[in-house]
């Protein structure tokens, strides 16, 4: 058990000053003043006095095992490590594929999600590459969501991208049927994962999908909206009809020179033109591949999405974009646990899972990480490692 005693609680919504219990890997109580009068029990209590107290963050579009490799071989990225997320606040992942569904394979994939619950995270998985035809675990992408605990949805597919397998607007809309059917039987959310590529038809053929089929525009979950400003006023208006949004917070100055939001900035541009803030997350996309190609296409370079980039960005947004802290959090906490369907994640409340971050007050700099019960991070020093770290 833990008793964490004077924090600032943000739920994300603000709970002002309460002590919290923890038990095993749940939030038992959250009260204030809590005093035990049997003080023989083994409880580690936690001082909170200088810090808010937030949910731990979720970041749902990761490439756990590497993604890309857009450069050859040798430029294929490496695995997640434990301790990247931990230090980045980050409690729940979400893995993709990615561009390469051939040498990335969905077992392993799965394998590692399953590995990285057991070093101490939650961690689901959609099924799927940048591919289509999707290429499942069984034969149908209902049957994978509906059989696989871990499986939550499909994607992320690829659209608008040069390096799409350039579905037909038909064949979307039957994946998105199949993951819909698939998350309606399993009580998951069966979401569209959608990479959203450079291309001029950007959000189009959602857009049509959803004016000519019964499917609701809440079935596509498009990414990477921030990545030039064209994308990003589409999705302004895509999401001005109920559509989510997700930005991606990994770059490189290159990129926000030619063009990319920088996501603290774009957040507060979607909040002005009068968008929800229920509607929008951001995602890392730890792990991929940014492979920097110039005008005729050729490759000059190539860097790592890092998860880091999740929190720094909704910290820039509080500062530098005055967004109050208990909305900026939405994006990484409460918004990707309702549209995902995680049960038990991204609020602080009695009995949900104990994920928690604890952020200094005048800094907002991650103090101590909670994960599943478990102290991780305590005063910025790591505390639990990855397997082989
Ligand atoms: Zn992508």
């Amino acid at each position: 058990m833990i008793l964490i005693k004077n924090g600032d609680v943000y739920s994300p919504t603000s709970k002002g000053e309460q002590d919290i219990l923890v038990s095993n890997d749940k939030i038992a109580f959250i009260q204030q003043g809590m005093v035990l009068a049997n003080t023989s029990l083994p409880i580690q209590i936690l001082d909170a006095s200088n810090c808010y107290i937030v949910p731990g963050f979720i970041d749902s579009h990761v490439h756990l095992i590497g993604g890309g490799g857009e450069g050859g071989f040798k430029t294929r990225t490496p695995e997640l490590l434990l301790s990247d997320c931990i230090k980045s606040g980050i409690t729940t992942v979400i893995g993709v594929l990615g561009t390469d569904g051939t040498t990335r394979t969905m077992p392993s994939l799965l394998a590692k999600c399953r590995a990285l619950e057991e070093e101490g995270i939650t961690s689901f998985v959609y099924t799927g590459s940048y591919q289509t035809p999707v290429k499942t675990l069984f034969s149908k992408i209902e049957e994978d969501i509906i059989l696989i605990d871990k499986i939550i949805g499909v994607g992320e597919i690829a659209i608008s991208d040069h390096r799409s397998s350039q579905p037909t607007k038909h064949e979307l809309a039957r994946i998105a049927a199949e993951a819909r059917n698939g998350g309606l039987l399993s009580g998951k959310s069966g979401v569209v994962n959608l990479h959203i590529g450079d291309s001029k038809s950007m959000l189009s053929m959602i857009e049509e999908i959803i004016d000519e089929t019964e499917l609701p525009i809440t079935q596509f979950y498009p990414t990477h909206i921030n990545r030039n400003s064209y994308l990003f006023e589409a999705g302004i208006q895509y999401a001005q009809k109920g559509g989510f949004v997700d930005f991606t917070t990994s770059t490189i100055p290159h990129f926000i020179e030619n063009g990319e939001v920088k996501c603290s900035v774009g957040l507060k541009r979607m909040l002005d033109s009068g968008v929800n803030i229920e509607q929008i997350t951001f995602t890392s996309d730890g792990q991929a591949s940014l492979p920097d190609f110039d005008e005729n296409g050729v490759l000059r370079g190539m860097k790592i999405g890092k998860v880091n980039s999740l929190y720094h960005e909704v910290k820039d947004a509080i500062l530098n974009e005055g967004i109050p802290i208990e909305e900026a959090l939405k994006v990484i906490t409460s918004n990707p646990a309702r549209i995902l369907k995680l049960q038990n994640k991204g609020q602080i409340n009695e009995g949900y899972d104990a994920d928690l971050v604890f952020l200094n007050k005048k800094t907002l700099e991650i103090e101590t990480v909670i994960s599943k019960g478990r102290v991780m991070l305590q005063n910025g020093e790591l505390l639990v490692k990855g397997t082989f770290e």
